[in-house]
């Protein structure tokens, strides 16, 4: 952990132009990170997260912030989008993201090779360097790359590697809004945590990259590290529970044995991500080691300290004390 620690103050040494920019808007500031849990429905927090003087979403969590003000908050700030976003968009984002939404910054989560998958394709190859099927140059290891399906002269789909700028064109770079490339194997390497086959989902990401940015407060909102999902009914329900655009993974939670993967290789065995974000958030109230002072929801704050459902009960009926008296004053 310690390791970890390290890391994150070490990069703040290594910002490039636009992150130093991020880093003069966010530093000394009250950011809030707004994730999709079901929690927050009906609670209406969108007053207390909108007066944050950055708030930070992830995926179609912008949305969110579009048609829920109510109970997410209206503003997105800054916004992380994965590979699948990405492709879903066609390598674009909408307009009114930064037109209608107020986005200022944009993550753009990106893949680049992992040592035994580039040896892999490699050996594949027999050795032979492998080449993107776009630009006909050879892809390293720590060039971005998507998966893309191609076709075999025989009509078969195999899967082939292609640099994601030339698959996708040069639309970030053309955006109107700064994006930054972040990696997906970024935090692998400070952790080791590969060899325990876990990657970070994208919303544990971003809150790690917030702590790089220093802000005063970062308060974390809606996340529930799929607490809300008790049931394999649940998994097929997960867009009704967590909105579209958040998808439960798969093996995310205990009721399953399988060790299985999502379409973007993620995996996260009963609760790693939880107990990951647990101890940050220890060593944080401890220690404030990163200068950052971290909150939780009152949802969240449950979790981590595994609260029982009997006590949970209390502050359920409280709200709906409240829920009561908003109904009596209409
Ligand atoms: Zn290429």
């Amino acid at each position: 952990m310690e390791y970890f620690f390290n890391y994150l103050k070490k990069s703040r040494k290594q910002f490039n132009e636009q992150e130093k920019k991020l880093f003069q808007t966010i530093a000394n500031k009250n950011v809030a990170i707004v994730g999709p849990s079901p929690w927050l429905n009906g609670k209406s927090l969108g007053k207390e997260i909108d007066s944050h003087d950055i708030i930070v979403r992830i995926n179609l969590g912008i949305e969110l912030g579009m048609n829920y003000k109510e109970d997410f908050g209206s503003r997105t700030d800054v916004l992380f989008i994965n590979q699948k976003i990405r492709r879903d968009f066609k390598g674009n984002i909408p307009k009114e993201w930064y037109d209608k939404c107020g986005l200022k910054y944009l993550f753009i989560l990106y893949q680049n090779l992992e040592k035994n998958v580039y040896k892999m394709y490699k050996q594949k190859l027999l050795g032979k360097d492998i080449e993107c099927p776009v630009c006909k140059k050879s892809i390293k290891q720590t060039d971005y790359i998507d998966v893309i399906d191609a076709k075999t002269p025989d009509n078969q789909i195999v899967q082939t590697l292609v640099h994601s700028k030339c698959y996708y064109g040069n639309v970030y770079t053309n955006l109107p809004i700064p994006a930054i490339a972040i990696t997906v194997n970024e935090f692998d390497d400070a952790l080791s945590v590969s060899s325990n086959n876990m990657t970070f989902l994208l919303g544990l990401r971003a809150i790690l990259h917030m702590f790089k940015y220093k802000p005063k407060k970062l308060s974390i909102y809606g996340f529930d590290f799929y607490d809300a999902v008790k049931t394999k009914q649940d998994r097929l329900n997960y867009n009704d529970i967590y909105f579209t655009g958040y998808k439960v993974l798969e093996g995310s939670f205990d009721d399953s044995t399988k060790d299985q993967t999502d379409e973007l290789g993620h995996k996260d065995k009963s609760g790693k991500q939880l107990d990951f974000f647990k101890k940050i958030y220890e060593i944080n109230q401890k220690r404030n080691i990163l200068g950052v002072e971290l909150v939780v929801d009152k949802n969240l704050y449950n979790i981590i300290h595994n609260i029982r459902e009997e006590q949970k009960q209390e502050s359920f009926d409280l709200t709906s004390i409240k829920l009561d008296l908003t109904n009596i004053k209409i």
